[in-house]
Protein backbone atom coordinates (compact mmCIF):
# COMPACT_ATOMS: atom_id res chain seq x y z
CA UNK A 1 0.00 0.00 0.00
CA UNK A 2 1.54 3.08 -1.53
CA UNK A 3 1.21 6.18 1.66
CA UNK A 4 0.86 9.79 0.74
CA UNK A 5 2.35 13.10 2.59
CA UNK A 6 0.17 15.91 3.00
CA UNK A 7 2.18 19.19 3.32
CA UNK A 8 0.57 21.68 5.30
CA UNK A 9 1.60 25.16 5.51
CA UNK A 10 2.08 25.71 9.68
CA UNK A 11 1.20 29.82 9.30
CA UNK A 12 -2.14 29.25 7.93
CA UNK A 13 -2.90 25.54 8.30
CA UNK A 14 -3.68 25.59 4.18
CA UNK A 15 -2.49 22.52 2.58
CA UNK A 16 -0.16 22.61 0.78
CA UNK A 17 1.69 19.91 -1.90
CA UNK A 18 0.88 16.35 -1.50
CA UNK A 19 3.63 13.63 -1.89
CA UNK A 20 2.82 9.86 -3.21
CA UNK A 21 5.13 7.85 -0.63
CA UNK A 22 7.23 4.61 -1.47
CA UNK A 23 5.49 1.18 -0.41
CA UNK A 24 7.47 -0.84 2.02
CA UNK A 25 8.69 -3.18 -0.71
CA UNK A 26 10.46 0.14 -2.31
CA UNK A 27 12.03 1.39 0.47
CA UNK A 28 13.56 -2.11 1.47
CA UNK A 29 14.60 -2.27 -2.08
CA UNK A 30 16.21 0.85 -1.53
CA UNK A 31 18.05 -0.05 1.34
CA UNK A 32 19.41 -3.30 -0.54
CA UNK A 33 20.33 -0.94 -4.14
CA UNK A 34 21.89 1.12 -1.33
CA UNK A 35 24.05 -1.83 0.48
CA UNK A 36 25.19 -2.81 -3.49
CA UNK A 37 26.41 0.74 -3.85
CA UNK A 38 28.10 0.46 -0.88
CA UNK A 39 30.83 -2.44 -2.37
CA UNK A 40 32.19 0.03 -5.26
CA UNK A 41 31.45 3.52 -3.06
CA UNK A 42 33.94 1.94 -0.05
CA UNK A 43 36.21 1.60 -2.12
CA UNK A 44 36.25 5.22 -3.64
CA UNK A 45 39.48 7.55 -2.53
CA UNK A 46 39.37 10.31 0.20
CA UNK A 47 40.06 12.85 -2.43
CA UNK A 48 37.11 11.51 -4.75
CA UNK A 49 34.50 11.65 -1.91
CA UNK A 50 35.69 14.65 -0.54
CA UNK A 51 35.07 15.86 -4.29
CA UNK A 52 31.70 14.86 -4.29
CA UNK A 53 31.23 16.52 -0.99
CA UNK A 54 32.26 19.78 -2.29
CA UNK A 55 29.40 19.72 -5.35
CA UNK A 56 27.26 19.07 -2.82
CA UNK A 57 27.98 22.07 -0.88
CA UNK A 58 27.61 24.33 -4.42
CA UNK A 59 24.64 22.61 -4.99
CA UNK A 60 23.42 23.67 -1.59
CA UNK A 61 24.44 27.32 -1.95
CA UNK A 62 23.14 27.20 -5.72
CA UNK A 63 19.72 26.40 -4.26
CA UNK A 64 19.83 28.35 -1.12
CA UNK A 65 16.51 30.15 -1.11
CA UNK A 66 14.30 27.62 -2.59
CA UNK A 67 15.71 24.99 0.02
CA UNK A 68 14.75 27.91 2.61
CA UNK A 69 11.53 28.59 0.80
CA UNK A 70 10.50 24.53 1.08
CA UNK A 71 11.49 24.81 5.08
CA UNK A 72 8.71 27.62 5.74
CA UNK A 73 6.51 25.68 3.54
CA UNK A 74 6.50 22.65 5.35
CA UNK A 75 7.57 23.57 9.22
CA UNK A 76 7.61 27.09 9.17
CA UNK A 77 11.28 28.23 9.61
CA UNK A 78 12.17 32.17 9.03
CA UNK A 79 13.52 32.59 5.51
CA UNK A 80 16.71 34.20 6.98
CA UNK A 81 16.69 31.34 9.55
CA UNK A 82 16.32 29.06 6.65
CA UNK A 83 19.33 30.67 4.40
CA UNK A 84 21.26 29.79 7.42
CA UNK A 85 20.69 26.27 7.89
CA UNK A 86 21.50 25.55 4.01
CA UNK A 87 24.83 27.86 4.53
CA UNK A 88 25.37 25.69 7.59
CA UNK A 89 24.99 22.48 6.26
CA UNK A 90 27.47 23.64 2.97
CA UNK A 91 29.77 24.40 5.56
CA UNK A 92 29.55 21.42 7.21
CA UNK A 93 29.83 19.30 4.32
CA UNK A 94 33.56 21.22 3.22
CA UNK A 95 34.10 20.61 6.71
CA UNK A 96 34.38 17.08 6.31
CA UNK A 97 35.46 17.17 2.98
CA UNK A 98 38.65 18.68 4.17
CA UNK A 99 38.80 16.33 7.86
CA UNK A 100 37.61 13.21 7.11
CA UNK A 101 40.45 11.74 5.78
CA UNK A 102 42.88 13.12 8.96
CA UNK A 103 39.90 11.68 11.27
CA UNK A 104 40.33 7.93 9.98
CA UNK A 105 44.26 7.81 9.53
CA UNK A 106 45.60 4.65 10.49
CA UNK A 107 46.99 4.70 13.83
CA UNK A 108 50.56 2.91 14.59
CA UNK A 109 50.45 0.94 17.97
CA UNK A 110 53.67 -0.15 19.69
CA UNK A 111 53.28 -3.86 20.13
CA UNK A 112 56.44 -4.06 21.18
CA UNK A 113 58.02 -6.01 18.09
CA UNK A 114 54.86 -7.12 15.71
CA UNK A 115 53.67 -4.50 13.59
CA UNK A 116 50.03 -2.99 14.83
CA UNK A 117 47.48 -0.32 13.87
CA UNK A 118 43.93 0.98 14.37
CA UNK A 119 42.45 1.33 10.97
CA UNK A 120 39.06 2.57 10.58
CA UNK A 121 36.73 0.94 8.29
CA UNK A 122 33.09 1.96 6.96
CA UNK A 123 29.95 -0.59 8.40
CA UNK A 124 28.27 -0.77 5.11
CA UNK A 125 24.60 1.92 4.88
CA UNK A 126 23.41 3.40 7.64
CA UNK A 127 19.41 4.18 8.16
CA UNK A 128 18.48 7.46 9.61
CA UNK A 129 15.58 8.98 10.86
CA UNK A 130 15.11 12.12 11.51
CA UNK A 131 13.21 15.20 12.38
CA UNK A 132 11.31 18.03 11.51
CA UNK A 133 13.22 20.94 13.42
CA UNK A 134 16.45 21.72 11.24
CA UNK A 135 15.28 19.13 7.96
CA UNK A 136 18.13 20.26 6.71
CA UNK A 137 20.39 20.33 9.10
CA UNK A 138 19.78 17.33 11.14
CA UNK A 139 20.45 15.19 7.59
CA UNK A 140 23.44 16.65 6.24
CA UNK A 141 25.31 16.66 9.87
CA UNK A 142 24.72 12.41 9.52
CA UNK A 143 25.33 12.41 5.66
CA UNK A 144 28.78 14.38 5.10
CA UNK A 145 30.54 12.58 8.04
CA UNK A 146 28.95 8.94 7.11
CA UNK A 147 29.58 9.29 3.51
CA UNK A 148 32.88 10.58 3.47
CA UNK A 149 34.01 7.19 5.99
CA UNK A 150 32.69 5.42 2.73
CA UNK A 151 29.18 4.17 4.08
CA UNK A 152 26.21 4.74 2.22
CA UNK A 153 22.47 6.29 3.33
CA UNK A 154 18.73 5.95 3.61
CA UNK A 155 16.96 8.69 4.77
CA UNK A 156 13.39 8.32 6.47
CA UNK A 157 12.62 11.89 7.23
CA UNK A 158 9.35 13.15 9.21
CA UNK A 159 6.53 13.06 7.66
CA UNK A 160 5.38 16.36 7.65
CA UNK A 161 9.00 17.11 5.30
CA UNK A 162 8.48 15.29 2.58
CA UNK A 163 9.58 18.16 0.17
CA UNK A 164 13.19 18.60 2.10
CA UNK A 165 13.64 14.78 2.00
CA UNK A 166 13.08 14.38 -1.54
CA UNK A 167 15.41 17.20 -2.08
CA UNK A 168 18.31 16.15 -0.19
CA UNK A 169 18.33 13.28 -2.06
CA UNK A 170 18.39 15.61 -5.07
CA UNK A 171 21.52 17.56 -3.42
CA UNK A 172 23.45 14.53 -3.92
CA UNK A 173 22.33 13.28 -6.85
CA UNK A 174 22.77 16.68 -8.89
CA UNK A 175 26.37 16.87 -6.98
CA UNK A 176 27.13 13.89 -9.24
CA UNK A 177 27.41 10.85 -5.89
CA UNK A 178 27.10 7.47 -7.64
CA UNK A 179 23.69 6.05 -7.43
CA UNK A 180 21.91 4.63 -4.95
CA UNK A 181 24.90 5.95 -2.15
CA UNK A 182 22.31 8.05 -0.66
CA UNK A 183 18.25 7.14 -0.96
CA UNK A 184 15.67 9.27 0.33
CA UNK A 185 12.58 6.42 1.33
CA UNK A 186 8.86 8.64 2.00
CA UNK A 187 7.65 6.09 4.40
CA UNK A 188 5.75 6.42 7.78
CA UNK A 189 7.64 5.38 11.14
CA UNK A 190 5.61 2.07 10.97
CA UNK A 191 7.95 1.20 8.49
CA UNK A 192 11.02 1.23 10.17
CA UNK A 193 11.51 -1.60 11.94
CA UNK A 194 11.51 -3.52 8.85
CA UNK A 195 14.38 -1.35 7.38
CA UNK A 196 16.12 -1.84 10.28
CA UNK A 197 15.72 -6.25 10.23
CA UNK A 198 16.78 -6.17 6.86
CA UNK A 199 20.47 -7.42 6.44
CA UNK A 200 21.07 -4.40 4.25
CA UNK A 201 20.95 -2.30 7.00
CA UNK A 202 24.09 -1.97 9.31
CA UNK A 203 22.86 0.52 11.30
CA UNK A 204 20.83 2.88 12.54
CA UNK A 205 20.96 7.01 13.59
CA UNK A 206 17.82 9.18 15.36
CA UNK A 207 17.19 11.79 15.85
CA UNK A 208 13.57 13.04 17.90
CA UNK A 209 11.72 12.25 21.06
CA UNK A 210 12.25 9.99 23.76
CA UNK A 211 9.50 8.08 22.30
CA UNK A 212 10.73 7.33 19.30
CA UNK A 213 14.61 6.57 20.33
CA UNK A 214 13.44 4.33 23.06
CA UNK A 215 11.91 2.05 20.12
CA UNK A 216 13.71 2.62 16.92
CA UNK A 217 16.88 1.56 19.68
CA UNK A 218 14.60 -1.73 21.12
CA UNK A 219 14.32 -2.61 17.65
CA UNK A 220 17.91 -2.15 16.80
CA UNK A 221 18.99 -3.82 19.76
CA UNK A 222 16.95 -7.16 19.20
CA UNK A 223 18.71 -7.66 15.96
CA UNK A 224 22.63 -6.43 17.46
CA UNK A 225 22.66 -3.39 15.32
CA UNK A 226 24.15 -0.42 16.50
CA UNK A 227 22.60 3.34 17.14
CA UNK A 228 23.24 7.02 17.63
CA UNK A 229 20.34 8.53 19.41
CA UNK A 230 20.05 12.61 19.75
CA UNK A 231 16.85 12.79 21.99
CA UNK A 232 15.63 15.94 23.75
CA UNK A 233 16.44 18.39 25.95
CA UNK A 234 15.70 20.58 28.94
CA UNK A 235 18.88 22.46 28.75
CA UNK A 236 19.30 25.00 32.20
CA UNK A 237 21.34 27.96 31.99
CA UNK A 238 22.67 29.06 35.45
CA UNK A 239 22.37 32.64 36.04
CA UNK A 240 24.57 33.82 38.46
CA UNK A 241 24.78 36.52 40.98
CA UNK A 242 28.26 38.40 39.30
CA UNK A 243 26.03 38.07 35.50
CA UNK A 244 25.31 41.03 33.70
CA UNK A 245 21.17 40.60 33.75
CA UNK A 246 21.00 42.75 31.15
CA UNK A 247 23.21 40.81 28.88
CA UNK A 248 22.35 37.35 30.21
CA UNK A 249 18.95 38.30 29.47
CA UNK A 250 19.58 39.05 26.27
CA UNK A 251 21.57 35.46 26.05
CA UNK A 252 18.95 33.44 27.86
CA UNK A 253 15.97 34.62 25.05
CA UNK A 254 18.20 33.75 22.26
CA UNK A 255 19.08 30.25 23.82
CA UNK A 256 15.11 29.79 24.43
CA UNK A 257 13.95 31.50 20.67
CA UNK A 258 16.08 29.13 18.55
CA UNK A 259 13.86 28.08 15.50
CA UNK A 260 11.05 29.34 18.21
CA UNK A 261 11.84 27.35 21.09
CA UNK A 262 12.01 23.85 18.75
CA UNK A 263 15.53 23.10 19.42
CA UNK A 264 16.62 20.32 20.98
CA UNK A 265 19.01 22.57 22.65
CA UNK A 266 17.47 25.34 22.79
CA UNK A 267 17.61 26.97 27.13
CA UNK A 268 14.38 25.89 28.67
CA UNK A 269 15.14 26.38 32.05
CA UNK A 270 16.91 29.65 33.46
CA UNK A 271 18.11 28.49 37.13
CA UNK A 272 18.76 31.93 38.81
CA UNK A 273 20.04 32.93 42.05
CA UNK A 274 17.88 34.49 44.52
CA UNK A 275 19.65 37.81 44.69
CA UNK A 276 18.97 38.57 40.26
CA UNK A 277 16.11 37.08 39.96
CA UNK A 278 13.70 39.72 40.04
CA UNK A 279 15.56 41.46 38.22
CA UNK A 280 16.20 38.72 35.83
CA UNK A 281 12.34 37.83 35.47
CA UNK A 282 12.07 41.37 34.40
CA UNK A 283 14.46 41.04 31.96
CA UNK A 284 13.83 38.63 30.39
CA UNK A 285 10.19 39.22 30.01
CA UNK A 286 11.29 42.22 28.13
CA UNK A 287 13.97 40.53 25.42
CA UNK A 288 11.43 37.59 25.47
CA UNK A 289 8.48 40.06 24.00
CA UNK A 290 11.08 41.49 21.64
CA UNK A 291 10.09 38.34 19.74
CA UNK A 292 7.43 39.69 18.08
CA UNK A 293 5.35 37.04 16.27
CA UNK A 294 5.51 37.66 12.00
CA UNK A 295 5.57 36.51 8.60
CA UNK A 296 8.19 33.79 8.43
CA UNK A 297 9.15 35.34 4.85
CA UNK A 298 9.44 39.04 5.89
CA UNK A 299 12.23 40.22 6.51
CA UNK A 300 13.08 40.93 10.50
CA UNK A 301 10.76 38.71 11.61
CA UNK A 302 12.20 37.24 14.90
CA UNK A 303 8.96 34.28 15.51
CA UNK A 304 7.36 32.54 13.24
CA UNK A 305 4.51 29.67 13.74
CA UNK A 306 5.48 26.78 15.41
CA UNK A 307 5.39 23.12 13.09
CA UNK A 308 2.26 22.47 13.61
CA UNK A 309 -1.67 23.51 15.82
CA UNK A 310 -1.58 20.07 17.32
CA UNK A 311 2.17 20.81 18.66
CA UNK A 312 0.89 24.30 19.38
CA UNK A 313 -1.51 23.01 21.32
CA UNK A 314 0.77 20.88 22.86
CA UNK A 315 3.01 23.65 24.13
CA UNK A 316 0.03 25.32 25.64
CA UNK A 317 -1.63 22.41 27.28
CA UNK A 318 2.17 22.33 29.13
CA UNK A 319 2.32 26.30 29.58
CA UNK A 320 -1.46 25.64 31.18
CA UNK A 321 -0.74 22.67 33.63
CA UNK A 322 2.50 25.18 35.07
CA UNK A 323 -0.04 27.72 35.67
CA UNK A 324 -2.54 25.68 37.69
CA UNK A 325 0.48 24.06 39.61
CA UNK A 326 1.61 27.50 40.60
CA UNK A 327 3.62 28.86 38.03
CA UNK A 328 3.27 32.93 37.33
CA UNK A 329 3.07 33.54 34.16
CA UNK A 330 5.07 37.32 33.36
CA UNK A 331 4.51 37.52 29.51
CA UNK A 332 2.76 35.63 26.69
CA UNK A 333 0.91 32.50 27.20
CA UNK A 334 -1.84 32.98 25.11
CA UNK A 335 -3.11 31.35 21.62
CA UNK A 336 -3.85 34.03 19.20
CA UNK A 337 -7.36 34.34 17.24
CA UNK A 338 -5.94 33.40 13.99
CA UNK A 339 -5.38 30.13 11.84
CA UNK A 340 -1.74 28.30 12.04
CA UNK A 341 0.45 27.50 14.89
CA UNK A 342 0.96 30.52 16.52
CA UNK A 343 2.32 30.62 20.02
CA UNK A 344 3.84 34.01 21.55
CA UNK A 345 6.92 34.31 23.51
CA UNK A 346 6.65 33.20 26.75
CA UNK A 347 7.62 33.22 30.32
CA UNK A 348 6.91 31.64 33.55
CA UNK A 349 8.55 32.36 36.45
CA UNK A 350 8.32 30.23 40.03
CA UNK A 351 8.62 27.06 38.33
CA UNK A 352 8.83 24.23 40.75
CA UNK A 353 9.39 20.44 40.42
CA UNK A 354 5.93 18.79 39.48
CA UNK A 355 5.08 21.63 36.84
CA UNK A 356 5.50 20.97 33.34
CA UNK A 357 7.82 23.36 32.72
CA UNK A 358 10.60 21.78 35.48
CA UNK A 359 9.91 18.11 34.48
CA UNK A 360 9.25 18.19 30.67
CA UNK A 361 10.73 19.13 27.61
CA UNK A 362 8.64 22.24 26.20
CA UNK A 363 9.46 22.52 22.34
CA UNK A 364 8.02 25.73 21.69
CA UNK A 365 8.61 29.77 22.63
CA UNK A 366 8.06 29.21 26.65
CA UNK A 367 11.25 30.40 28.75
CA UNK A 368 10.87 28.55 32.83
CA UNK A 369 12.82 30.74 35.40
CA UNK A 370 13.58 29.01 38.55
CA UNK A 371 14.82 30.36 41.71
CA UNK A 372 17.95 28.52 43.53
CA UNK A 373 19.25 29.68 46.58
CA UNK A 374 22.69 29.56 46.05
CA UNK A 375 25.46 27.69 43.78
CA UNK A 376 24.84 24.94 45.11
CA UNK A 377 21.40 24.73 44.63
CA UNK A 378 21.47 25.91 41.36
CA UNK A 379 23.82 22.97 39.91
CA UNK A 380 21.42 20.46 41.34
CA UNK A 381 18.43 21.95 40.00
CA UNK A 382 20.21 22.02 36.78
CA UNK A 383 20.98 18.83 36.56
CA UNK A 384 17.53 17.41 38.48
CA UNK A 385 16.73 16.47 34.58
CA UNK A 386 15.75 13.36 32.53
CA UNK A 387 17.86 15.21 29.88
CA UNK A 388 21.44 16.17 29.96
CA UNK A 389 22.10 17.35 26.22
CA UNK A 390 23.65 21.19 26.54
CA UNK A 391 23.46 23.61 29.68
CA UNK A 392 24.73 27.23 30.17
CA UNK A 393 26.62 29.20 32.47
CA UNK A 394 25.70 33.20 32.91
CA UNK A 395 28.06 34.72 34.88
CA UNK A 396 30.71 37.66 35.15
CA UNK A 397 33.45 35.37 36.71
CA UNK A 398 34.87 33.07 33.88
CA UNK A 399 37.48 30.91 36.15
CA UNK A 400 33.65 30.11 38.01
CA UNK A 401 31.92 29.33 34.72
CA UNK A 402 34.84 27.29 33.44
CA UNK A 403 34.62 25.26 36.76
CA UNK A 404 30.76 24.71 36.44
CA UNK A 405 30.53 23.79 33.02
CA UNK A 406 33.60 21.45 33.27
CA UNK A 407 32.93 19.37 36.01
CA UNK A 408 29.71 20.53 37.94
CA UNK A 409 26.59 20.32 34.94
CA UNK A 410 25.67 16.68 34.03
CA UNK A 411 25.46 17.84 29.82
CA UNK A 412 27.41 16.75 26.66
CA UNK A 413 27.50 20.38 26.48
CA UNK A 414 28.34 23.31 28.47
CA UNK A 415 28.73 27.01 27.26
CA UNK A 416 29.73 29.63 29.22
CA UNK A 417 28.02 33.18 28.46
CA UNK A 418 27.14 32.31 25.02
CA UNK A 419 24.06 29.97 24.00
CA UNK A 420 24.75 26.34 22.93
CA UNK A 421 25.00 25.53 19.45
CA UNK A 422 26.16 23.14 17.30
CA UNK A 423 29.56 23.44 15.30
CA UNK A 424 31.32 20.83 12.76
CA UNK A 425 34.43 21.19 15.26
CA UNK A 426 32.68 20.15 18.56
CA UNK A 427 31.13 16.78 19.07
CA UNK A 428 27.64 17.15 19.81
CA UNK A 429 25.43 14.79 22.12
CA UNK A 430 24.06 13.81 25.71
CA UNK A 431 23.64 12.23 28.30
CA UNK A 432 20.73 10.06 30.32
CA UNK A 433 17.27 10.66 28.08
CA UNK A 434 19.22 13.14 25.45
CA UNK A 435 20.80 9.72 24.00
CA UNK A 436 23.87 8.24 23.48
CA UNK A 437 26.98 8.60 20.48
CA UNK A 438 28.17 11.70 19.35
CA UNK A 439 27.70 13.36 16.15
CA UNK A 440 30.26 15.93 14.44
CA UNK A 441 33.83 16.23 14.95
CA UNK A 442 35.90 13.25 14.24
CA UNK A 443 33.75 11.66 17.15
CA UNK A 444 30.77 11.92 15.13
CA UNK A 445 33.20 10.58 12.07
CA UNK A 446 34.24 7.67 13.99
CA UNK A 447 30.50 6.43 15.32
CA UNK A 448 29.83 4.25 12.05
CA UNK A 449 32.88 2.81 11.29
CA UNK A 450 34.25 -0.68 12.24
CA UNK A 451 37.53 0.46 14.80
CA UNK A 452 39.61 -2.34 13.40
CA UNK A 453 42.90 -3.71 14.97
CA UNK A 454 45.55 -5.13 12.35
CA UNK A 455 48.65 -7.16 13.81
CA UNK A 456 51.26 -8.26 11.32
CA UNK A 457 53.78 -10.61 13.14
P1 LIG B 1 9.38 12.26 16.63
O1 LIG B 1 10.41 11.70 17.51
O2 LIG B 1 8.05 11.62 16.63
O3 LIG B 1 9.93 12.25 15.13
C1 LIG B 1 11.30 12.17 14.78
C2 LIG B 1 11.51 11.13 13.70
O4 LIG B 1 11.26 9.84 14.23
C3 LIG B 1 10.52 11.27 12.54
O5 LIG B 1 11.17 10.90 11.34
C4 LIG B 1 9.44 10.28 12.88
O6 LIG B 1 8.70 9.86 11.76
C5 LIG B 1 10.27 9.16 13.47
N1 LIG B 1 9.55 8.25 14.36
C6 LIG B 1 8.64 8.57 15.30
N2 LIG B 1 8.23 7.47 15.95
C7 LIG B 1 8.89 6.42 15.39
C8 LIG B 1 8.89 5.02 15.62
N3 LIG B 1 8.13 4.46 16.55
N4 LIG B 1 9.67 4.26 14.85
C9 LIG B 1 10.44 4.80 13.90
N5 LIG B 1 10.50 6.11 13.65
C10 LIG B 1 9.73 6.93 14.39
O7 LIG B 1 9.28 13.80 16.90
P2 LIG B 1 7.97 14.71 16.79
O8 LIG B 1 8.03 15.46 15.54
O9 LIG B 1 6.73 13.96 17.05
O10 LIG B 1 8.26 15.69 18.00
C11 LIG B 1 7.89 15.34 19.31
C12 LIG B 1 8.96 15.69 20.30
O11 LIG B 1 10.22 15.18 19.90
C13 LIG B 1 9.23 17.17 20.45
O12 LIG B 1 8.32 17.78 21.32
C14 LIG B 1 10.64 17.14 21.01
O13 LIG B 1 10.57 16.87 22.38
C15 LIG B 1 11.27 15.98 20.34
N6 LIG B 1 12.07 16.35 19.20
C16 LIG B 1 13.41 16.47 19.38
C17 LIG B 1 14.19 16.86 18.34
C18 LIG B 1 15.64 16.99 18.49
O14 LIG B 1 16.24 17.71 17.70
N7 LIG B 1 16.28 16.31 19.40
C19 LIG B 1 13.63 17.18 17.04
C20 LIG B 1 12.22 17.00 16.93
C21 LIG B 1 11.49 16.59 17.99
P3 LIG B 1 7.20 10.42 11.53
O15 LIG B 1 7.31 11.88 11.34
O16 LIG B 1 6.78 9.71 10.30
O17 LIG B 1 6.42 10.02 12.73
Amino acid sequence: ERPTFQAVDPATDAPGRRYEGHTAEEALEMARAARRAFEDWRRTSFADRAGLMRAAAVVLRHRQDEFAELMCAEMGKLLADGRAEVEKCAVGCEFYADHAEAFLKDEPVDFGGPKAKVVYRPLGTVLAVMPWNFPFWQVFRFAAPTLMAGNTAVLKHASNVPGCALAIEEVFREAGFPQDVFRTALIPSGAVKALIEDDAIAAVSLTGSVEAGRKVAAQAGAVLKKCVLELGGSDAYLVLDDADIEVAAKTAAAARMVNAGQSCIAGKRFVVLASVREAFEAALAREMEAYAMGDPRAEGTKLGPLVRTADRDGVHAQVRRSVEAGARLLTGGQIPDRPGAWYPPTVLAGVRPGMAAYDEEVFGPVAAVIEAADEAEAVRIANDSAFGLGSGVLTGDLARGERLATDALEAGMSFVNQNVRSDPRLPFGGVKHSGFGRELAAFGLREFVNIKSVVVA
